[in-house]
């Protein structure tokens, strides 16, 4: 029964990465919409042969690449389980000391260091996949250095929430669900607020802005906008990457926005301020705490469906998972699949209520600073420098975008200056 299980996981997740390979590869159609072609928006007006041949390949890999990696979390989960994995890496826990409080450290280790060696060949492929089309400028030192670090912030976070959630089970058999929501609350609210100066500087350097000229322009809009200028910051990335990005991070007084200096290096200072108002938007509109309370409230929501489904599924294929009981730690495996699963499936979700509010913030940016042409060049550059799709499949679209495409973006700001002409 064990091996017909793993053998009908392993092909199901064959199919499924097939089935992907077909949609992305054979049936989805890169072609425009006819209304959008030679539009501002059109890939093929501002990207060079070259450029565009190497966009379409590069997403499809990607977008390949994003479908395969989540399932094969699960995948390995499952296959963990079933062939007794869980339970060997207990008794290495038990064996290794007598000490009890280690034993749950000892498990979540080596289930860490298995996790990190089953992820690390795609993690790899990913990495040298942005290599080869000059995305990424990371050494292999470098980006190991980076996976490293993961490693360690996950392993840490493990061990203070995978105690406390075994602990409440034992104490409460049919609200553990609830009492650990309520603890993540706080817990959430802490990391939130510890990301920008605790847990982003381990990756990178942040600093205020050294292009004074600059700085004084962006301050001054982020006067209009009420932004206080302590909180605009310079991250070091063209060490990394060629890529450019710019996003609103943390809470309370350690709430900023950051640019990266790939952005500032590359972009006309018209251009930068367009993206700098778009920012100010997240920020004014606070949509960091809207999406901390939705998170919030689907997670309540998932935590109720994560005991459901767990001890549905000890309780059906207990014997073959070899979990007996849900508040041993050897479930653990499980309860991990079963959030990476609620969390896939409630993508489409989140992405959806993500791409309003950048469909907002552009808005603002654009009524900002009232500059189509600047607005509109700089999201064909942002197009160029990371090789991004233009218009991506709908599938695509609805798991992967937190953002609207491109080809949405750059049509609404083509849309406004076209306004703004028949104004004059
Ligand atoms: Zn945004």
């Amino acid at each position: 029964m064990v091996r017909k299980m793993g053998f009908y996981a392993v092909l199901a997740y064959v199919l499924y990465g097939l089935f992907f390979y077909w949609y992305l590869f054979h049936f989805a159609d890169p072609k425009l919409p006819f209304e959008y072609q030679g539009t501002k928006a059109d890939p093929s007006t501002f990207l060079n042969g070259r450029e565009l041949m190497l966009s379409e390949e590069y997403s499809k890999i990607r977008n390949l690449l994003f479908f395969l990696s989540t399932p094969f979390e699960w995948l390995f989960y499952f296959l963990i389980l079933l062939f007794g994995f869980s339970k060997v890496f207990k008794r290495w826990a038990e064996n290794s000391t007598k000490y009890k409080v280690l034993h749950t450290a000892i498990y979540l280790f080596w289930l860490s260091i298995f996790a990190f060696a089953a992820t690390f060949p795609l993690n790899y492929i990913s990495y040298s996949l942005s290599k080869t089309y000059n995305i990424s400028t990371q050494s292999f030192p470098a980006w190991m250095k980076d996976e490293l670090i993961d490693f360690w912030l996950n392993y840490g976070t493990w061990l203070i929430i995978v105690p406390v959630l075994y602990w409440l089970m034992k104490k409460s058999k049919k609200r553990w669900w609830l009492y650990g929501w309520i603890l993540s609350v706080p817990f959430t609210l802490f990391m939130m607020f510890l990301q920008p100066v605790v847990i982003d500087p381990l990756y990178n350097d942040f600093y205020t802005l050294k292009d004074k000229q600059l700085e004084t322009k962006i301050l001054t809009m982020a006067d209009k906008a009420d932004i206080p200028a302590k909180h605009v910051f310079e991250v070091d990335m063209a060490e990394k990457t060629n890529a450019m990005n710019a996003y609103v991070t943390g809470i309370g007084s350690n709430a900023r926005i950051v640019l990266w200096d790939t952005t500032l290096n590359k972009l006309t200072d018209d251009q930068i301020l367009f993206i700098m108002a778009h920012e100010m938007c997240h920020y004014v509109e606070k949509h960091i705490y809207w999406g901390i309370g939705g998170y919030l409230l689907l997670s309540l929501f998932g935590m109720y469906l994560t005991y459901r489904l767990m001890n549905w599924a000890v309780g059906r294929f207990g014997k073959e998972l070899k979990i007996n009981d849900v508040r041993d730690i050897r479930s653990l495996p499980l309860f991990l699949m079963i959030i990476s699963m609620l969390l896939f499936a409630s993508s489409p979700f989140t992405n959806f209520a993500s791409r309003y509010q950048e469909t907002r913030a552009d808005r603002y940016a654009i009524e900002m600073t009232k500059n189509p042409g600047a607005a509109i060049t700089s999201f064909q550059e942002l197009t160029r420098s990371g090789l991004s799709q233009v218009n991506p499949p709908l599938l695509v679209k609805i798991f992967r975008y937190t953002h609207p495409s491109m080809l949405d973006r750059i049509a609404k700001l083509e849309e406004f200056e076209i306004k703004q002409r028949n104004k004059e």
